[in-house]
């Protein structure tokens, strides 16, 4: 009766093994995707044009949503199964085909996933094909970025390949949807309550090893509180549990593939180079049933420079690395939070309601997701979601989100017996 919904346990073990998420975190993204198919549903029936008032006597007009055509999902390793949900929910809603693409390192969960929702689909009385699967690597992402026969190309993915999609797709007049890297930051005012930020600060920057979109990699702390909350944080960073993400007590997974583990070796390495304090981490795990795997500590750095726009700073590196910085004044730590390139997430932690305004205001975060006593990462799909600047401004899930699935049109009705032209214009001789 309810597929998906039934297979949530299996398949978020799936999603564990795969990608090398802890097992709660697997099942919770297979919920997503079935949070989105319920909003999916009952957003079927709102998804409005509008009446339009016109200056012609006896005219109307209307803006009216049709169906795009064939809509191609790329999507990144790090979410094998929500992202996907995301975009096939609300584009089937809005009456798309899909051809998805999954990352060459997840082909098991994309799989799994597409024989539950094409039994759906059949029985149903629909093509299993109206959502389509195609695994491989950049020949195949290539193959359906350059097709003409794509009306909407939506990539989930790293700002360098983003922009080669972006390209691709902006050179042949096609649509984009682009949900690029995050490089996301959290701000703790004097008068955060450290029982709520610790925790969330924790599992921003250590859940799924750092491996998400929205995970916290800058942390801004208010001089005042700056040393309570390091102390707190660490005592926290030595609590963590890592190894077989299937395991019930498990907090930290590998790095999915070994040149993720590289890439993090050469990120402590530069920041060392650069005198940074490593405060704690900074290492692959020595014991020896971690050793095989793509374990890496979780890693606390204090840099020298606080420049945002410095390597360190500015790039985002797919690992559990912190970099935090103390300041003095509110408006310094939001000149930092929007001084790099990408723009998804970001996080303050303030009780003073004059700090939520400026926070959340013209002069606040420029990001696409602005949270206040809330981490950077797990959003809920009713918002809207991603991110501005090099995140690519994408918006995916909930909110207004589904108007970037259809083509829209300007119907103009004369019902009148006359045809008058628009801004008075004569054109008689
Ligand atoms: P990636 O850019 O390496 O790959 C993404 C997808 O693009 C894969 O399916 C890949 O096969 C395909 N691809 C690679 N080259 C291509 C090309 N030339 N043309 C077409 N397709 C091509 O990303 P990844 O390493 O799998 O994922 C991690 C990245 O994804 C991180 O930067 C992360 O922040 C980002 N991400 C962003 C969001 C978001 O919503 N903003 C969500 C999840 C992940």
């Amino acid at each position: 009766m309810y597929p998906l919904r039934n297979a949530r346990d299996d398949l978020g073990a799936l999603v564990s093994l795969e990608m090398g998420k802890i097992r709660t975190e697997g099942v919770g993204e297979v919920q997503e995707f079935v949070d989105i198919c319920d909003y999916a549903v009952g957003l079927s029936r709102m998804m409005n044009g509008r009446v339009v008032a016109s200056e012609r006597p006896g005219h109307s007009i209307l803006e009216v949503p049709n169906p795009l055509g064939v809509v191609a999902v790329l999507s990144a390793f790090n979410f094998p199964v929500a992202v996907y949900g995301w975009n096939l929910a609300l584009s089937l809603a809005a009456g798309n085909a899909t051809i998805w693409k999954p990352s060459p390192t997840t082909p098991l969960c994309s799989i799994a996933v597409t024989r539950i929702i094409s039994r759906v689909f059949e029985e149903n009385g629909i093509s299993g094909a109206v959502a389509s699967l195609v695994t491989g690597g950049k020949e195949a992402g290539e193959a359906l970025v350059e097709s003409p026969s794509v009306e909407l190309v939506s990539f989930t993915g790293s700002e360098r390949v983003g922009r080669i999609v972006g390209q691709a797709v902006a050179s042949r007049f096609g649509k984009v949807i682009l949900e690029l890297g995050g490089n996301n930051a959290s701000i703790i005012m004097p008068d955060a309550d450290l029982s709520l930020a610790v925790p969330a600060v924790f599992f921003g920057a250590v859940g799924t090893a750092g491996q998400r979109c929205t995970s916290t990699r800058r942390l801004y702390l208010h001089r005042e509180v700056a040393d309570e909350f390091l102390t707190q944080l660490k005592t926290l960073y030595s609590s963590v549990v890592a190894g077989d993400p299937l395991s019930k007590d498990t907090l930290l997974g590998p790095l999915h593939t070994g040149s993720a583990c590289d890439v993090y070796g050469q990120a402590i390495e530069k920041l060392r180079s650069l005198g940074a304090d490593i405060i704690t981490g900074g290492e692959c795990y020595q014991r020896e049933e971690l050793r095989s795997g793509n374990f890496v500590k979780p890693t606390i750095s204090l840099p020298k420079s606080v420049n945002p726009k410095d390597d360190i700073w500015s790039t985002e590196i797919f690992a559990p690395i912190l970099n935090v910085a103390i300041f003095d004044e509110l408006e310094q730590a939001i000149e930092w939070n929007n001084a790099v390139p990408q723009g998804l997430s970001s996080s303050l932690w303030t009780r003073d309601v004059r700090n939520v305004g400026r926070w959340i205001g013209p002069s606040g975060s420029d990001a696409g997701i602005v949270n206040v006593n809330v981490g950077t990462s797990g959003a809920e799909i009713g918002a809207a979601f991603g991110g501005n600047k090099s995140t690519g401004w994408g918006r995916e899930s909930g909110g207004d989100a589904w108007k970037q699935y259809v083509r829209w049109s300007a119907c103009t009705i004369n019902y009148s017996n006359a045809a008058p032209l628009a801004q008075g214009v004569s054109f008689a001789s």
